[in-house]
Formats: structure tokens, sequence, C-alpha cells
């Protein structure tokens, strides 16, 4: 399969502080490509480089087989880019938003008519078209930005941090946009801070933490090579770690504990049968995800 992308070694720093210190990845022609980190892991800045806003200090891009710093060469025609942040005119309506994003890529006249006709059924808001963006929800916003981003009919979207603080509703939409785009052939690179979201929608991952790409391979991949098998267990009056034979690792998460061990069955026939000083309320065996690859790479939770 030919590579829509291929970032090599990029290299960024703001003042003293290096955003990004040597990324390297490439990304599948007609494949979604998952972007995963926490906050301030370099996400937005490899995003910006890609898209031309911001310059790396080292590193390459070649995006559709074209060095991207070879400026002029029709990549923006070719290429769609969903900031985080919304950058829409509030005043305006979303049919007159969109107008105005279509014209910026070169979109005009009848074709840039129905192209928004289009879009906007995508987006779910084609009976909203007509009302000023400023009555909408945050979640119709972002969709009317990535409706802008696709107006020009782009071969590769790139989406940054695309469902931040949006309602699940919005949320659903632009998944099922996503994935009706990866059936149209079109390549998609998104980054996130949710695990759940590449899960559901990516193929290959890379995984990002303080500017260094620490694993990527298909989601597959990735669980089989790094991911912890866990039992989870509830005992709301058990105020200490309990402490099974077996653990790998025993650390709280949301009301309970969670006991990372090879040994499954013998962890939950313990806590079955021996008297761990608190009644159990819940236990169960917990399947292997991308927050405990996460984990056993950097010792630390995707959430903290
Ligand atoms: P993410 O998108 O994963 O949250 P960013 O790429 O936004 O991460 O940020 C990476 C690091 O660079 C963070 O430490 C952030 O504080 C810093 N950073 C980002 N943009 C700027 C900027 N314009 N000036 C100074 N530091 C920045």
């Amino acid at each position: 399969m030919e590579e829509a992308l291929v970032i090599d070694h990029l290299q960024k720093s703001y003042d003293q502080k290096q955003a990004l210190q040597g990324v390297t990845f490439s990304v599948k022609s007609g494949t979604c490509f998952g972007l995963l980190g926490p906050n301030g892991a370099g996400k937005s800045t490899t995003m910006k480089i890609l898209t031309g806003i911001i310059e790396a200090d080292r590193g390459s891009v070649h995006m559709l087989g074209i060095d991207a710093s070879e400026k002029g060469k029709g990549l923006r025609q070719r290429v769609g880019y969903v900031p985080q942040s919304i950058t829409l005119y509030e005043k305006l309506s979303a049919y007159d938003n969109l107008k105005f994003f279509g014209e910026m890529y070169g979109v005009r006249g009848k074709k840039l008519q129905q192209r928004i006709k289009e879009v906007l059924e995508q987006i779910g808001l084609k009976d909203r078209s007509k009302d000023a963006v400023e009555t909408f929800s945050g979640g119709m916003k972002r969709r009317v930005n990535i409706a802008a981003a696709l107006l020009h009919k782009p071969e590769v979207l790139i989406l940054d941090e695309p469902t931040v603080g949006i309602d699940p509703q919005s949320r659903n939409h632009i998944f099922d946009m996503i994935r009706m785009l990866k059936k149209e052939g079109v390549t998609l690179i998104y980054s996130t801070h949710y695990m759940e979201e590449v899960e559901a929608l990516c193929d290959d991952i890379a995984i990002i933490d303080h500017g260094k790409i620490i694993a990527q391979g298909h989601l597959h991949e990735l669980l089989e090579e790094y991911s912890q098998r866990a039992i989870y267990v509830e005992a709301p009056t058990l105020k200490e770690p309990p402490t099974s034979p077996g653990a790998i690792r025993t650390y709280p998460q949301g009301e309970g504990w969670m006991i990372e061990t090879e040994k499954l069955k013998e962890t939950m026939l313990y806590f079955l049968n021996s008297d761990v000083g608190a009644k159990v309320t819940r236990l169960e065996i917990v399947r292997p995800s991308l927050e405990s690859v996460f984990l056993s790479l950097t010792g630390t939770q995707l959430r903290d």
C-alpha cells in the first residue's frame, strides 16, 4: 500500500521548550491513522507542521509524494485541515461560512454551491444552513469546521482533537463522517488524547509522549505487544491496595483497583474465596486497552 504521508525526525522547539524530539511515522494511503498522546505531548505541533502552519526546526514531511517544504506544489488543494480551535464567523450563517472557506480553497460558483449542499448533508446540518453559527452548540460548530475542510474534496484530511468538549450526538456524527470518508478512500490523520477514539476509528496508531513517538503499529499489534492483562476489583471499604498473589502492578482506578497480572484465574479466585478484609462488590477481567499500553510504556496513566 502506498504511503500518503512520511514524516522523518521532526524536531521543534518553542523558546527553551523542546516540543518535538525527532518524530517519525508514516501513514498508508486510505487508512485512518491515530496520533494518541496526553495533553502537551506534541500532537498539535506535529499537525501544524504537516499542514505548513509552522515550520519544523529539523526533519522532513512528504505528503502525497511531495516534499511539503516546497511550497506551491498544489498540496493545499489536496489536503484538508481541521484545527483544534473553531475558526468560524459567528455572525454568518453556516452556509456563508462554508462559502467563505470554499472560496479560500479555490472552489467557486455552481461547484461550490453543490459541495456546500453535500457537506451540510454529511454533517447533518442541512436544516440549519441559514442560521447564524452563534446559535449553534459547540459540537455543531465543530461539525461546520470539519465541513469547511472538506469542500475541496481533499485526499488527506488532518483532524486535530476534533471531539474535545462536544456533546455525544456531535461526536457520533463526526465518527460516522470519518468512517464514510475512509470508505471513499480519504486518508485520515486523527489526533486525540482519548484512547477509545483511536480504538474505535483507527487502523495504525502512533503513541506520542513528551515529543517522542514511544510506540507505533496496528492497534492489535500494540495491544498484543504491550498491553498487560488485568483484573478490576471494587471493594468500597478496602482502603489499602489489595495484595493478591502474582500481581505485577496494582493501582486505583475509578471506585476500585486495577491489578495487572498474568494470573487472571488465580487472581479471580483469590478475590472470590479469600478474606480480603472487605466485601467485594465488583470483579471483572479487563479487556486489553491502549490505556494499559500507555501505562506499561510510560509508567503513568494517559488520563493523569
Ligand atoms: P498537544 O497537542 O499534544 O497537547 P502541543 O503540540 O500543543 O501538544 O504542545 C507541545 C508542547 O509545546 C507543550 O509543552 C506546549 O506547552 C508547548 N507549546 C505548544 N505551543 C507553544 C507555543 N506557541 N509557545 C510555547 N510553547 C508551546
